[in-house]
């Protein structure tokens, strides 16, 4: 079975969607490659497109922090990755083909990665992740047996959210990020 070295440099060339056509760079993930906890997003944004690593803008900052102060993690100790690995124009929600094309990329880290639990940030990732139609306010709060993977996927929303909605959200977001660490069983 390819590495993740070799799955990254495989990415790197993709043309397999339209997202291709826009990119700057492709975003394929980053952090340790034997983590224990993924956490994945949902898409390059601007800064991501142009640095080539995720989650670098002011969403990321706040990850970085939530990850630190309730889940005792440094950005380095996890692995973050993205649903679509290549920036959508204007920032608009990948289309079931990008997201389609690029599936096998995110399984491949899942599977190589072997983590024992996925932090799924925002609609999008949850969806994609647990295939389910269901918003992400009903899905937060709870644990969810990934279908395959020895893991679990502790959802909670997406940091732009945060950003926009103010304590309230960070509040719930804490309370998630304390879940994915007892779920980690520390
Ligand atoms: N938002 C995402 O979903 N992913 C990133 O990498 C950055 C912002």
């Amino acid at each position: 079975m390819a590495g993740l070295a070799e799955v990254e440099m495989r990415a790197a060339g993709c043309t397999l969607c339209g997202l291709s056509a826009g990119r700057t760079t492709v975003v394929f993930g980053e952090g340790d490659p034997h983590a224990r906890m993924m956490v994945v997003g949902e898409g390059p944004g601007r800064e991501e497109d142009r640095q080539g690593r995720p989650f670098v803008g002011r969403s990321g900052q706040l990850l970085d922090r939530l990850l630190l102060e309730e889940a005792g993690l440094a950005r380095s100790e996890v692995y973050i990755a993205n649903v679509v690995k290549c920036r959508p124009p204007n920032n608009r929600d990948p289309l079931p083909e990008e997201v389609a094309a690029c599936r096998p990329y995110l399984d491949q880290q899942l599977g190589l990665i072997s983590p024992k639990v996925v932090l799924t940030l925002g609609n999008f990732a949850t969806r994609s992740m647990l295939s389910t139609s269901e918003g992400i306010t009903r899905l937060r709060g709870h644990t969810y047996p990934l279908g395959g993977l020895a893991a679990v996927v502790v959802p909670t929303f997406h940091p732009a959210a945060a950003l926009r909605g103010g304590g309230e959200v960070v509040a719930r977001m804490r309370a998630d990020f304390v879940r994915a660490r007892q779920a980690l069983g520390e």
